[in-house]
């Protein structure tokens, strides 16, 4: 075969006809979970201003510092998202979302661009849907986060999945807790990875985070932060974990899970598969109670999550479980000769305006090619017209599933169609 002239980018995807159903099946279950819990849909722009990302997430983040897609044009420098909090963020201040009143409830679905090395489960350009629930301080609110995402990934099929859960604190705990790290880590900080020394002084939570290999046997010396919230965070705490169990959903509390992302505050979580192998995890999220103030709006409690869609099909598919059907056409016409394919064109769009799925030939080709095409899209019916039987006014119309047909008059075929 000849090479390739143009590909897609290295880690950029193609959603083929095949796949596109399970994508619509699970938008669809997004969009009615949401209903449910009356969040409202929003859509931000796939670029953003590169300062944006850079502030919301952390210019220390693995994100900002290594995956990144971002280019300048004019004065402008622009950035292709690679999540989607910092947006609604952004969104939410700029059109004064807090004046709707109440806690904003929002979610949104779309595509996230990270420069990543791509591997199973792993795209650079890449599918996600979240939650971001503006306005309010109360465990309920972390909890229904909580609730919605795994009620999302349940309607899907998955069950077999494990939610880690932590607190990183409030700027007290965390200050508090940042010097310990720093006492416990600066005798071996030498021999930290040299990203992990970097963080030391501006972000040592963030060694916790580290995947470095060299980083593993200090990270485990670390204490744990729980050992050191304040009162309120630790009641806030067990607050969601008392909402948490008396819906029945089961946690595992994760001491050191501290997220890709600086802006979190107390409550951390992250959903995980067994399923999935070394990519493993279908979503995370948190509390970010200080981020809307931070990008320049009011003081204002947020809790929210991301979970990526790929990794949700991938484990559904792993799991075999089938998403979504492929559309059929309820009806193919076939077509012999001009004069026909005439009389299809406007029989077409009435049958579209009764609501009827209807397809045809397109090519001129021969009446055997249509009827293999017609099974091929497993068309309910197929019409046959040639020139007899435009003029006697009677058409074969065959029953595709038990290969019955009948010559039947126009007005017949439109009654047995649109019954
Ligand atoms: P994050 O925004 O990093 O918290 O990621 C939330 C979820 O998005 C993860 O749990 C993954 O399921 C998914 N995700 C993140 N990065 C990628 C990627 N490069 N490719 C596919 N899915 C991703």
């Amino acid at each position: 075969m000849a090479e390739l002239k143009y590909r897609t980018h290295h880690g950029m995807v193609d959603l083929l006809p095949e796949e596109t159903p399970k994508w619509r099946a699970l938008e669809e279950i997004i969009h009615n979970t949401a209903r449910l819990y009356h969040f409202e849909e929003i859509r931000t722009p796939i670029m953003e201003q590169t300062e944006l990302i850079v502030r919301g997430i952390g210019a220390l983040s693995d994100i900002v510092t290594k995956e990144i897609f971002a280019f300048e044009k004019g004065d402008d420098h622009y950035i292709l998202r690679p999540e989607c909090t910092a947006p609604v963020v952004r969104s939410f201040i700029e059109h004064h979302l807090d004046q709707r009143g109440g806690t904003q409830k929002l979610y949104y679905i779309g595509p996230m661009f990270r420069a990543e090395r791509p591997q199973k489960g792993r795209q650079r350009q890449f599918h996600q849907f979240g939650l971001e629930l503006l306005g309010s301080d109360s465990p309920l609110a972390d909890a229904e986060t909580i609730r919605f995402m795994i009620d999302v990934v349940n309607r899907i099929g998955v069950r077999n999945t494990t939610l880690k859960l932590n607190s990183v604190g409030d700027p007290e705990s965390r200050a508090r807790y940042k010097e310990i790290l720093q006492e416990t880590l600066k005798p071996h900080l030498s021999k930290l990875s040299e990203l992990s020394q970097v963080r030391f002084e501006k972000n040592p939570m963030r060694i916790l985070d580290s995947k470095e290999e060299e980083d593993q046997p200090f990270i485990e010396m670390c204490p744990s932060i729980l050992d050191y919230l304040n009162d309120e965070t630790a009641a806030h705490f067990e607050q969601v974990k008392g909402y948490l169990d008396a819906s029945g959903i089961a946690y595992e509390i994760t001491p050191r899970l501290v997220r890709g992302m600086d802006y979190y505050t107390r409550t951390a979580f992250e959903l995980t598969s067994p399923d999935l192998g070394s990519q493993d995890a279908l979503a995370g999220g948190g509390r970010y109670d200080l981020l809307v103030e931070e990008l320049g709006g009011p003081a204002t409690p947020a809790v929210g999550f991301a979970a990526g869609m790929e990794r949700l099909l991938l484990a559904a598919e792993e799991l075999g479980i089938n998403l979504g059907e492929t559309p059929t056409p309820h009806v193919y016409i076939v077509t012999r000769g001009e004069a026909a394919v005439q009389w299809a064109s406007k029989a077409l769009s009435e049958l579209r305006k009764k609501n009827v799925s209807v397809t045809t030939d397109y090519q001129a080709r021969s009446i055997k090619a249509q009827m293999k095409e017609a099974n091929r899209v497993q068309a309910t019916y197929a019409i046959i017209v040639g020139d007899s039987e435009l003029e006697e006014g009677l058409f074969t119309l065959r029953n595709m599933h038990d290969s019955s047909e009948s010559k039947v008059s126009l007005e017949e075929i439109f009654k047995r169609l649109t019954n």
